[in-house]
């Protein structure tokens, strides 16, 4: 039974954080007396959609308002006061004061509860200030504003600055629309939390559709003629543009609570809050991209701008401030992109995350389909996981492939990683299998077959990167394929013995040398691994993901 107290809920922002506290409050509790403030003019809209909207894909932003406003106050009694700005919070007087955007007049409100979900803010560089054609991406608000100058000007060439997923989600829009797109990113990834491999994946396909993806871009010189950016200069290369959208530098939007002293974390950025998403003072929450909750894996703190973690710490917040008990579970951040028919998903930590947490990781790659080969139109899903040595517990994931079956294994491997399985538990999951939407041996049971030879010694793997750092140089890199396959492409310096002739011609290799056998996939090298193991060579090493891996970071010769 949980409380039906009429206790005063204030929620700062309706975004995804804020309406899912605002609605999980009242089905806690039916007296509650809850009001949602938003600067924006809209609550009650789904922001993923927003790429669509903004690329002409959805004509009419109705389209994915959810419902409409009147369906939180009819179907929740909740009291809706948007285009206003909460600029103070008064602990003290648990009072809040607001700002009507357009008449400027203020309003004071009091609260039981408060719960702030103000989501991020950008720090606009100084360098476009003032030019009728650069835009902040946030809300909707924004996304209006872009849609209507694109439909006034007919701007065709669109620069996106951004680190982030958003990019390419907003890329994969504007190509479907026939849009021109490039890419600028400040760092040195596309994708800030994908690793280098899969960030690789996702750029050589856009630059296949041709999109341009600038990395390591430092703004230096813009051209401004009337008031538009129309030039860009990162360094080397002028980049034609119509409309810039800029996605970079989000902060966490904390000046509220900073000001009514609450406790941030040790880099200021995020606001602390427990697993209540109380912070610290117990009369008011913090969810969403402001806060700075903790990993579900290692429980140390961590903050996310993902839908997912902002919803559930909504519906945490929601529940305990209206009475009810809920714990949060803490951030895996997961999170998928899509860019034509390409899916590039994660989840977990990666090796440099896992290390830094005292984990002994080791990673995996493994290419394998996602129907089984003879269906038509079968595709290469590749799968690498992160595995501690010592607990044998999966830590991380990464899956890529077209048209379907990321999302599912990678879902798979969240759950995995939630529930704290090991890469052991991975072989004995039954999972469903038909040869239109699956393989005989699906590719989470393969990836923890191979994991765990591989930590029971039975398989020795290494990396393109691990054969390039040896120092040795006197070793033999052995190509496994079949003369077809080693004829259109392979390693530099490799040299031929199909599998099927292993057995008959291993004497042609030294016994005393280091070598490294590769395939297409790791699959067939390791067979041949075992062989040559088994004929008495100790120094034999699979080339984890084989040429599909290795294709992504050169060296390999067509
Ligand atoms: C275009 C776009 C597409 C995205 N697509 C995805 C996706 O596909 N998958 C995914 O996982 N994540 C996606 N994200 C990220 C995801 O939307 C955010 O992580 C999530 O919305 C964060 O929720 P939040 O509640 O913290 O903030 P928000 O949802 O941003 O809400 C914050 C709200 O607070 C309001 N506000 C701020 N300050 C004040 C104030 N002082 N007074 C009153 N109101 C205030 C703002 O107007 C805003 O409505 C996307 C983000 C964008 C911008």
């Amino acid at each position: 039974m949980t409380s039906q107290e009429p206790i005063k809920i204030i929620v700062i922002g309706g975004g995804t954080s804020g309406l899912s506290a605002a609605t999980r409050a009242r089905r806690i509790n039916e007296h509650a007396d809850i009001t949602i403030i938003d600067v924006c003019s809209y609550i009650n809209y789904r922001i993923s959609i927003i790429p669509r909207y903004v690329a002409g894909t959805i004509k009419n932003k109705e389209e994915f308002m959810l419902g409409g406003e009147s369906r939180i106050p009819a179907v929740y009694n909740i009291k809706l006061i948007s285009r206003s700005e909460v600029t103070k919070i008064l602990p003290e007087d648990k009072k809040v004061i607001i700002r009507n955007i357009e008449t400027h007049t203020i309003l004071e409100k009091t609260y039981d509860k408060l719960i702030i979900a103000t989501g991020n803010k950008y720090i606009l560089p100084k360098l476009f200030s003032g030019a009728a054609n650069f835009f902040k991406l946030r809300n909707i608000d924004d996304a209006i504003e872009i849609r209507e100058y694109i439909r006034k000007t007919s701007a065709r060439n669109i620069s996106i600055i951004s680190d982030n997923i958003v990019s390419v989600l907003l890329a994969d829009q504007f190509l479907a629309n026939g849009f021109n797109v490039n890419i600028i990113s400040e760092g040195t990834r596309l994708v800030k939390e994908f690793d280098d491999e899969f960030n690789l994946l996702l750029i050589k396909e856009m630059e296949s559709q041709g999109i341009n993806v600038y990395l390591n871009s430092q703004l230096e010189y813009i051209k401004n003629e009337n008031d538009l950016v129309t030039k860009i200069n990162i360094g080397e290369k002028l980049i034609n543009t119509h409309l810039i959208i800029y996605l970079n530098k989000i902060k966490p939007n904390v000046d509220l609570a900073r000001d009514a002293g609450l406790v941030l974390d040790d880099q200021g950025n995020g606001i602390l809050v427990d697993e209540k998403m109380q912070t610290s003072n117990r009369d008011i929450f913090a969810i969403g991209s402001i806060a700075t909750s903790f990993s579900t894996i290692t429980k140390g703190r961590e903050r996310i701008n993902l839908y997912g973690p902002a919803q559930f710490q909504g519906r945490v917040a929601g529940t305990v401030a209206a009475g009810g008990l809920m714990n949060y579970t803490g951030i895996l951040g997961t999170k998928i992109v899509k860019f034509n028919n390409l899916y590039v998903g994660s989840t977990g930590m990666d090796e440099e995350e896992a290390l830094k947490s005292g984990f002994t990781p080791f990673s995996l790659n493994i290419f394998s389909g996602n129907s089984d080969r003879f269906v038509q139109g079968s595709k290469q899903l590749h799968l690498k996981i992160i595995v501690d040595k010592i607990t044998r517990r999966v830590l991380g994931a990464f899956v890529a492939g077209r048209d379907r079956g990321v999302d599912k294994k990678l879902d798979v491997l969240v759950t995995a990683i939630y529930s704290k399985l090991t890469i052991d538990d991975l072989i004995n999951l039954n999972l469903s299998y038909i040869p239109d939407i699956s393989t005989y041996k699906d590719p989470i049971n393969l990836i923890g077959m191979i994991g765990a030879n591989r930590l029971d010694n039975i398989s020795d793997s290494v990396n393109l990167n691990d054969i390039n750092k040896d120092g040795a140089k006197d070793y033999i890199i052995l190509d496994i394929g079949n003369k077809n396959e080693y004829e259109y492409e392979r390693l530099s310096g490799a040299i031929s013995i199909p599998l099927e002739e292993l057995r008959t011609r291993y004497k042609e290799l030294e016994k005393d040398k280091k070598i490294y056998v590769y395939g297409k996939t790791g699959l067939r090298s390791y067979i041949a691994e075992r062989i040559l193991k088994g004929l008495g060579f100790e120094k034999v090493f699979n080339v984890d993901g084989g040429l599909l891996s290795m294709k992504l970071l050169s060296n390999v010769i067509k």
